[in-house]
């Protein structure tokens, strides 16, 4: 399967033939951190399959192995683009969030669960605002059939918050 991604500003994108059957979760503590979120997906590709435009930055990480690896990211908006030996890139572990097509693109394994977020099986629970918290609650993920019921609550979606402040240097 062919797919574009690219970083949130475009200074970056990339085409990549990719296995499906391959997109894996991560709940690994280094995932967590870098990527400011409860999990990555990610999905291993051999270096050859990807064609990229652009430069990423690369911040090479090394494991208490002494493994080194190359975290690929756009200098200008930050996103994340993917995770690669540090020395002679053989895979790249494309990341899923800037993937075009993820939606269609589920996970088919977990990895490092043992420190997965306890709280992420009770997400289903919670309820499920269309866009902000100020807009409709939908059905529960799953259900057929469920009309988007209005809820009055003030608030709007941080991120159109945080987008309206100037930038304040890399976090
Ligand atoms: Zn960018
Ligand atoms: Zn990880």
């Amino acid at each position: 399967m062919q797919i574009p991604g690219r970083c949130h500003c475009g200074a970056i994108s990339f085409t990549a033939l990719i296995d499906p059957s391959r997109v894996i979760a991560c709940h690994c503590t280094d995932c967590q951190q870098f990527s400011g979120a409860p999990f990555r997906a990610v999905i291993p590709t051999p270096v050859e399959n990807v064609r990229l435009s652009g430069a990423p930055r690369h911040y090479v990480k090394v494991a208490e192995s002494g493994n080194r690896r190359a975290q690929a990211f756009c200098a200008e908006c930050g996103t994340q683009l993917y995770a690669t030996e540090a020395e002679a890139p053989r895979v790249l572990n494309l990341r899923l969030g800037c993937v075009a097509e993820r939606a269609m693109l589920p996970p088919r394994a977990q990895i490092w669960c043992e420190s997965s977020m306890p709280w992420l099986q009770d997400l289903g629970a919670l309820p499920r605002h269309a866009k902000g918290t100020s807009s409709p609650v939908l059905a529960p993920a799953g259900a057929a059939g469920g009309r988007p019921e209005v809820r009055n609550r003030p608030g709007g979606d941080p991120d159109d918050r945080i987008q309206q402040v100037p930038a304040q240097g890399p976090a």
